[in-house]
């Protein structure tokens, strides 16, 4: 699975969960800056329902 850089560039380098914005275990994938924890209980709705 590839991520584009492009996407993180864009982010001024801020990389924090955008539901609880905390700093740790950020998921960088698809580009949806969220962690795992904010991540579970998004997973169903965004269709991601394998992670982990
Ligand atoms: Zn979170």
């Amino acid at each position: 699975m590839k991520i584009k850089m492009e996407d993180k560039l864009k982010g001024k380098g801020t990389r924090k969960c955008k539901i609880c914005g905390t700093s740790r275990g950020l998921i960088r994938a698809h580009s949806i800056n969220i962690c795992r924890r904010c991540f579970r209980e998004v997973a169903v709705e965004i269709g991601f329902t394998k992670y982990g």
